[in-house]
């Protein structure tokens, strides 16, 4: 099956990611996390998306799609994938449909995760003091769900178009959340 995972910053996509990618046995594609391991390693395309995703803005697109096809031309994602983090504007979304087209392995189905915007700012202020990520930070927080609203929330109307959204509500406890997902895919 494959899957992308849609939701505002804090709405649980790479913890579910994580539950999902054990109990379907698919990889796990996270497009922050190939971001962070690339500003950690200190690539050039990690340089500069350094400053960017401190802020909280995104990173630009064909950066973004250049990471995510080599991900995709590794054989794995044939037997199915969850995409968390990606795509996070309409252009993403077409660059990705016509990437999964040439590869035929069209997105089975969209999920989204809804959460209240109190729950998220919990959330995000939790993590900021568990694990320091750099864009945790107030400023940024406000940013990236500025971000979301502008731009990744059209996304959800472009997977529903195409028939291939579910909706499922993001609160409550971790395994509440992934059997409503996995009951969600079937
Ligand atoms: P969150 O969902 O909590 O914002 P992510 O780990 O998905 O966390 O993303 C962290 C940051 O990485 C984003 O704020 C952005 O700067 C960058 N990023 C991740 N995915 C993308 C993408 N598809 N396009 C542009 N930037 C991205």
């Amino acid at each position: 099956m494959r899957i992308v995972l849609l939701g505002a910053p804090g709405s649980g996509k790479g913890t579910q990611a994580a539950l999902l990618k054990t109990r379907l046995n698919v990889p796990h594609i996270s497009t922050g996390e190939i971001l962070r391991a690339a500003v950690a390693a200190g690539t050039p395309l990690g340089r500069q998306a350094k400053a960017v995703m401190a802020a909280g803005a995104l990173v630009s697109d064909e950066i973004v799609l250049g990471m995510l096809e080599e991900r995709f031309s590794q054989p794995d994602v044939l037997g199915g994938f969850i995409l968390d983090g990606y795509p996070r504007n309409l252009a993403q979304a077409n660059a990705l449909e016509a990437l999964l087209g040439r590869l035929g392995q069209p997105i089975d189905r969209a999920v989204q995760l809804d959460v209240a915007e109190s729950t998220l700012l919990q959330r995000l202020a939790g993590r900021a003091k568990a694990e320091g990520r750099a864009d945790d930070n107030p400023d940024s927080v406000a940013h990236r769900l500025h971000v979301y609203t502008e731009q990744t929330a059209p996304v959800i109307d472009f997977y529903e178009k195409h028939g291939a959204l579910v909706r499922v509500p993001g609160e409550g406890s971790m395994e509440e959340i992934l059997e409503r997902i996995i009951a969600a895919l079937d």
